[in-house]
Formats: structure tokens, C-alpha cells, sequence
């Protein structure tokens, strides 16, 4: 099913920095839309509820899995993170473009059930380029930092099964990379048959 609205995928290893490109492209584009997980981590410094994410206890993330209410949900880094389908496919089928930033395993069950859907993998330009972000975002203790670089080889590894890599080594290259696709997916037949139907239908075209 083509919805007028595209869904983005973005998956990273911890500090590659998905949400400081995410949180950029949003500031640039009114028209990309942020997806606001739920996870039973607790919060950091200055995130709040509603905003980075639905801070939630075991049990109330029990019960949204009994309700089907998660379009995907995995367990990352000792914590789980879940999509709610509230809205998503409400807002693609409006023609909003939403972004998702989850995990790999979350990514590949999206596209599962939205084959449009577009995976981007962010990569570091290095190993350790991506300790010393970690270090520098000075949010996690050293042990969260540690178990976060353990498993980004695991998650790395996955970058194969996306659809764009970026590699943040310049921000503002790596932005410009990211608007690029977003770009080209409005450009797509079927996206400009709809939004530009006015132009297609005085060149005749069917
Ligand atoms: P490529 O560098 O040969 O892959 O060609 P591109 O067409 O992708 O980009 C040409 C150059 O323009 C690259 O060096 C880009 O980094 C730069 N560029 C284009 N737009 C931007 C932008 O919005 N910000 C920044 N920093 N660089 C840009
Ligand atoms: P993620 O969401 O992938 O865990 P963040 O967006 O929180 O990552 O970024 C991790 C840290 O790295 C932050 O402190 C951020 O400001 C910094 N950062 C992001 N991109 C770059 C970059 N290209 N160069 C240097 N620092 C960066
Ligand atoms: P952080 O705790 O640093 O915000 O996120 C840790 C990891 O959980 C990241 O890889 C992030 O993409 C992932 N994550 C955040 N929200 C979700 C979600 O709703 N679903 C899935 N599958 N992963 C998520």
C-alpha cells in the first residue's frame, strides 16, 4: 500500500548521533515528524516525558504488549523501547513523513509490515570517534558506556540489511546526506503523481 506520507527509519549505535541529525533534519523540514517511543529506561538529565520518550514501568509495558498496542518493540541494552501504533499510519496515510529512531531489530520489523518503509543506518566515522562522543554526551556511567560499545558491533554488523548509510563524521555533511533522501523519496513517481496531480493532469499525463 503507497500512503502519500513516508515513514523513515533511522537505526545507530549508541552516540553515532542519530538524534542530533534527527532533531536538525526536523528544525529544517516541518514537514518530517518525530515518532515518540516508549521505554522503561529511566529518563536522563534533562529528557522529558513525552518528548524523548513515554517513560514507562515494567508493567505498564507488559500491558501494552497484552493490548497489541506496539508495531514493534525489542529489548536494547537492558531496557525495551516500543513503537505504539497510535498515529503512524494515521499520519503517513495524511501525507506527514514520520521518523522513527529505533533499533536495527526494531527497523527490520517495520519494514516487515511497511515495505515503503526507508532504513537509514548511521555510522561513526570510527571506533573511537564513537567513545569519545559517548564520553563527551556525559549522559550514561562508564559501565552503560561500556555495554553500549560492546553492542554496537552487533548492531554495525546490520548496517547491510538497510536501505542508505550515513556516515556522521562532519555534522553538517551528514545532515546534508540525510535531507538528500528525504529528498529524493518526495521525488518518487507515485509521491509527485499525488502531491503535483494539478501539473500532471494539464500535461495529460494519466
Ligand atoms: P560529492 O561530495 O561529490 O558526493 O557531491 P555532493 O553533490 O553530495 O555535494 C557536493 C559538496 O557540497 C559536498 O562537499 C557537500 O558536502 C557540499 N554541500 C552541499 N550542501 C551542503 C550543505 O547543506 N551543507 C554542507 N556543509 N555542505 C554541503
Ligand atoms: P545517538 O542518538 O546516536 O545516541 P547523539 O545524537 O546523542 O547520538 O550524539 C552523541 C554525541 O555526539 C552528542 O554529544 C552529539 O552532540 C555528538 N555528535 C553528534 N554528531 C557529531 C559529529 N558529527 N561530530 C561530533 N560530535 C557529534
Ligand atoms: P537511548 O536509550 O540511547 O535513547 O536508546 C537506546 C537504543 O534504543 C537506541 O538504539 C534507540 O534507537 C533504541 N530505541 C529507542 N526507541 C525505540 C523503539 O521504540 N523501538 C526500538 N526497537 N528501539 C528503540
Amino acid at each position: 500500500m503507497q500512503y502519500p506520507g513516508n515513514l523513515f527509519v533511522v537505526a545507530a549505535p549508541s552516540g553515532a548521533g542519530k538524534s542530533s541529525l534527527v532533531k536538525a533534519l526536523m528544525e529544517l523540514d516541518a514537514r518530517v515528524q518525530p515518532s515518540v517511543s516508549h521505554t522503561t529506561r529511566p529518563p536522563r538529565g534533562q529528557e522529558l516525558h513525552g518528548r524523548e520518550y513515554y517513560f514507562v514501568s515494567q508493567e505498564s509495558f507488559d500491558q501494552m504488549i497484552a493490548q497489541d498496542a506496539f508495531l514493534e518493540w525489542a529489548q536494547v541494552h537492558g531496557n525495551r523501547y516500543g513503537t505504539s501504533k497510535t498515529a503512524i499510519e494515521q499520519r503517513i496515510k495524511q501525507g506527514a513523513d514520520v521518523v522513527l529512531e529505533i533499533d536495527y531489530q526494531g527497523a527490520l520489523q517495520v519494514k516487515r509490515i511497511f515495505p515503503n518503509a526507508v532504513l537509514i543506518f548511521i555510522l561513526p566515522p570510527s571506533w573511537e570517534e564513537l567513545r569519545s562522543r559517548l564520553e563527551r554526551r556525559a549522559e550514561d556511567t562508564a559501565d552503560v558506556i561500556d555495554l553500549r560499545l560492546r553492542n554496537a558491533a552487533l548492531e554495525m554488523a546490520h548496517a547491510r540489511d538497510f536501505d542508505f548509510v550515513i556516515i556522521n563524521e562532519l555534522f553538517e555533511r551528514a545532515l546534508f546526506d540525510l535531507k538528500a533522501i528525504v529528498h529524493a523519496q518526495r521525488l518518487k513517481y507515485a509521491a509527485q503523481r499525488s502531491a503535483r496531480s494539478d501539473t500532471f493532469e494539464a500535461l495529460n499525463i494519466p
